[in-house]
């Protein structure tokens, strides 16, 4: 096969963290390549849909730091693109009063000065309507958060535009690493002074190309719409906002929802956990324990939806044991660099994760600590062959 090109940095994957790492790097002048196995867009990765929960209400204010500046890029995109991308809706995080992920994410709100407002069971159902919160649980307001049109700002981030190329529908087949890593393709070879892996659910899949695996578990999430009894209930032109259910009755995982907004008259409804699948064959995992779950939760706090799903649709999560991401260099080959285990809310960071990536990728110093994502927090329990 023959060599199709030299370039300074090859991005794998054009999911969000792929595509705003390709952008950063061709803003500042890099030669870049995007490869990308599927014709695009398509649905069979973790970035497709319409909407995505934008927030600064997290248990850790690292996220919550980051989360400061990412506003901000989304923000510049918007202006840059002429394009409508974030809708403030604020996001009610419900939970037992005295639970450690409750607390955690009303302290940070508060720590950092996060505009919020916390309510309490008298002004409840004033604020939120059709809503009930149970006996026992706290109900806080991050005021900033809201909805991110995903779909749309994938295709806001085109980094063509900034000189860069795009291959999609060329799966990539082996990683040759060294000064100058090598990188094949079912079309063709391509050579580059650095590479990215952003993959997705099939991270581990490339990264044993370079003597590396990761902790990483794929789950498929069921993503759910749940029919309003009375139209508009939910709706998100009515100001109604996301939700956050932690340590809910039903499950120690958190339940997540927005408001009726892609499909008229349907609210989504997820479970932030799934069964795992082989990302290859995501529709042949069919467990519905998670609908299950669900049912039960939106009987309890959501009486006017009807706890049937009208819409189930398919996505994956790519889980670290801790749930936070991977963003580092490889242990063994500087030049490569690795965006993965984005463990289901890594969508709200695209730009700062693309600033980041970029930074590693250029050898510069990155504009967080990187501490809590680094690879060596699981070194010795992964199976490295290095
Ligand atoms: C149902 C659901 C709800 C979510 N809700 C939120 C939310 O509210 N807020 C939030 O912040 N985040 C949310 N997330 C998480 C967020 O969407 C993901 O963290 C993010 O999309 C991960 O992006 P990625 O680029 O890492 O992966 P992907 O989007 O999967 O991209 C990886 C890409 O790599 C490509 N690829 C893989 N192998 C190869 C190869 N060999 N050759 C070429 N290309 C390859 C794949 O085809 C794919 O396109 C949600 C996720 C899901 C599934």
């Amino acid at each position: 096969m023959s060599t199709h090109g030299e370039y300074d940095c090859i991005v794998i994957g054009a999911g969000v963290q792929g595509s705003f790492t390709a952008y950063q790097l061709a803003t500042r002048n890099q030669k870049t390549l995007l490869l990308e196995q599927f014709i695009l867009p398509h649905s069979r990765g973790s970035s497709h849909g319409q909407t995505r929960i934008i927030r600064k209400a997290y248990e850790q204010d690292f996220y919550t730091h980051m989360m400061e500046e990412c506003y901000e890029l989304w923000a510049q995109l918007e202006r840059e693109a002429g394009v409508k991308l974030y809708r403030q809706t604020g996001l009610l995080v419900m939970g037992p009063e005295d639970s450690q992920s409750y607390q955690q994410i009303k302290d940070t709100l508060q720590k950092n000065k996060v505009p919020m407002a916390i309510l309490n069971r008298d002004n409840f159902c004033q604020h939120i309507p059709n809503v009930n919160l149970a006996v026992g649980d706290g109900a806080v307001v991050d005021i900033t958060a809201g909805v991110l049109y995903a779909d749309r700002a994938l295709k806001t981030v085109q980094f063509e535009k900034l000189g860069g190329v795009i291959r999609d529908n060329e799966k990539v087949t082996d990683i040759k690493p060294g000064p100058v890593v090598t990188v094949a393709t079912s079309a063709a070879v391509y050579r580059a002074k650095s590479l990215v892996i952003t993959a997705g659910p099939w991270a581990n899949r490339l990264l044993a190309h370079t003597g590396l695996q990761l902790p990483l578990k794929v789950v498929k999430i069921n993503v759910c719409y749940w029919k309003e009894k009375v139209p508009g209930s939910y709706d998100v032109k009515q100001r109604f906002p996301c939700v956050l259910v932690t340590e809910s009755k039903e499950s120690k995982d958190h339940i997540y929802g927005l408001p009726s907004n892609e499909y008229p008259g349907l609210m989504k409804i997820c479970h932030h956990m799934g069964s795992e699948t082989d990302p290859d064959q995501r529709d042949k995992q069919t467990d519905r324990s998670d609908i299950d779950i669900l049912q039960r939760c939106i009987a309890r706090c959501f009486p006017g939806l009807v706890p049937e799903p009208a819409v189930v649709e398919s996505c994956m999560y790519t889980l670290t044991p801790d749930h936070h991401f991977v963003l580092d260099r490889h242990p063994a080959h500087s030049n490569i660099v690795l965006g993965a285990g984005f463990s289901g809310h890594g969508f709200k960071f695209g730009p700062i994760i693309g600033k980041l990536l970029c930074e590693l990728t250029l050898g510069e110093v990155p504009s967080y600590d990187l501490s809590p994502f680094r690879i060596r927090r699981f070194l010795d329990k992964t199976k490295s062959a290095l």
